[in-house]
């Protein structure tokens, strides 16, 4: 799917949004059922307890005034009888409008006609009282207890039936609200698995396109400029993609055009250089005709000077093919110490020359992975500096180390030194900061320029700690494993 990248984050914030919004509607739906069983605890059951209270506490007092005027036979009793009797009936017509349950209901009619009864028992004694008459007391006051009784029996059976009701409802809740808590927290966890899913699927299909062109640069930086990236999708990456293909396609061209200049400026400055190296080597060996002393210096400062011409060409070339990315390296594994004994074997000359005391403590070291050829005239220019920026009789001692995973030769000699703020530039190219004089001493200034490119190349360092006027020392730090 070819989705933008504003458009794959805005899909993945709506994938978790609707998780979100589902989760809450879940909440919202399970708080509202709660809230119908609260109200209908609270408006149906605790009324019904309510008004069968009220129920019993005004049927006891309608008995009570029964019984009083039944001992009493006074005017003021039967009035006070007939005031909570229509309490009563005033009460019970209320709850029998308020209940919504049939069972309540039905209890309340039984209620009811009990009641109807009762008042009838009472009202038939009265009248007989009052005419004076005898009558079987007992057996009216044992009928109006057994009416009594069930009445109140039947309010009690109200009364217990609407606490039952609110137990069973409030273990509903508790029930209802466990449940509902394991579900929100499954749906809670699936909600955060799909969100971390779509996450991951949204968050690869950014960064796997992203890891191709991070892949391709390393393959761009290694040389490669090959322009071969194809990636479907999002569309802004894509464009970036066929941007670094078209970058390729120039760096191709620009590598070309650097590959023909070398090789015609080789050509160029070396053929020339060789001719007159070999024209004055003729006339110096007497073919062009006999030659005076005079002619034959001449000509040997011309040999001498071609020589120079060709080192200084030669170095340049390198030099500038290095810093182009162009040399190509041969990495074979190699010992260290072995190298840098054959480096001292060809600079042995120069330093008997100067009576300077050359110590190799190198020991035996691990193979490295190292060009030869580029170590070879890394170890000859850094010894051969020592050689040249030491006085007569001095002392170069070389020593190596295993240094968290790198190789690290030290070359230390006790020659002129350098000073601190040239320390940082002696890596330049044409950075000669004792401008030496004499042939010995002749250089080029692109020695340790060379150096530094080379042990780079082998993902290395080099450095270097001196004092003025009491030595330096030369570091190179090799990867062990390249
Ligand atoms: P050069 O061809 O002049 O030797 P390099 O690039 O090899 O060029 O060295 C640059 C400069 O660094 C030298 O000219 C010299 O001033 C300084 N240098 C290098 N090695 C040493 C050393 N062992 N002691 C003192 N100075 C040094």
């Amino acid at each position: 799917m070819r989705l933008s990248i504003f458009a794959r984050l805005i899909l993945s914030y709506l994938v978790l949004f609707s998780l979100l919004a589902g989760v809450s509607l879940f909440f919202i739906y399970h708080l509202s059922q709660f809230n119908r069983v609260i109200q209908s605890i609270v408006s149906n059951d605790t009324a019904v307890l309510e008004f069968s209270n009220q129920l019993s506490d005004a049927f006891l007092s309608e008995s009570r005034h029964d019984r009083k005027f039944v001992v009493l036979n006074d005017e003021q009793l039967y009035k006070n009888y007939l005031k909570s009797a229509a309490d009563f009936n005033l009460l019970l017509s209320k709850a029998l409008q308020e209940t919504t349950v049939s069972e309540t209901k039905a209890l309340l009619h039984a209620i009811d006609d009990q009641h109807r009864n009762f008042s009838r028992l009472v009202m038939a004694e009265m009248a007989l009282m009052k005419e004076a008459k005898p009558y079987a007391a007992a057996d009216y006051a044992q009928e109006k207890q057994k009416i009594a009784n069930a009445i109140m029996s039947q309010l009690k059976t109200i009364q217990q039936d609407s606490e039952k009701n609110v137990f069973s409802k409030i273990r509903l809740l508790r029930e209802r609200g466990n449940q509902a808590g394991k579900i929100a927290i499954m749906i809670a966890l699936l909600s955060l698995l799909v969100g971390l899913i779509v996450a991951v699927i949204i968050t690869r299909s950014i960064t796997t396109p992203l890891n191709a062109i991070k892949a391709k640069t390393t393959e761009i930086a290694q040389g490669n400029f090959q322009g071969d990236l194809v990636i479907d999708s999002p569309p802004t990456i894509t464009e970036l993609a066929e941007a670094i293909n078209s970058m390729c396609h120039k760096l191709q061209e620009v590598d070309a055009i650097k590959s023909n200049f070398f090789s015609h400026m080789s050509h160029e400055l070396r053929t020339p250089l060789a001719s007159i190296k070999e024209g004055t080597k003729i006339l110096l060996d007497g073919l062009g005709g006999e030659l005076s002393e005079k002619q034959q210096r001449i000509l040997a400062i011309i040999t001498q000077e071609s020589n120079r011409m060709i080192i200084l060409v030669n170095s340049l070339l390198d030099l500038a093919k290095m810093e182009a990315g162009m040399t190509a390296y041969h990495f074979t594994p190699t010992d260290p110490a072995s190298l840098m004994q054959e480096a001292l074997q060809e600079l042995m000359p120069l330093a008997e020359a100067k009576s300077i005391a050359i110590t190799n403590q190198m020991g035996s070291l691990p193979a490295v992975k190292l060009d030869r050829e580029r170590v070879m005239l890394v170890f000859r220019n850094i010894i051969g500096n020592a050689i040249k920026f030491t006085p007569d009789h001095g002392q170069i001692s070389i020593a190596a180390a295993i240094k968290d995973k790198f190789l690290e030769i030290a070359v230390r000699d006790n020659g002129i030194g350098i000073s601190r703020k040239d320390l940082d530039r002696i890596f330049l190219k044409f950075q000669q900061v004792i401008p030496t004089k004499g042939e010995k001493t002749q250089g080029t200034g692109l020695g340790l320029a060379m150096v530094k490119q080379i042990i780079l190349a082998h993902g290395g360092k080099v450095w270097a700690e001196s004092q003025e006027g009491d030595g330096s020392t030369f570091y190179i730090s090799l990867p062990l494993s390249a």
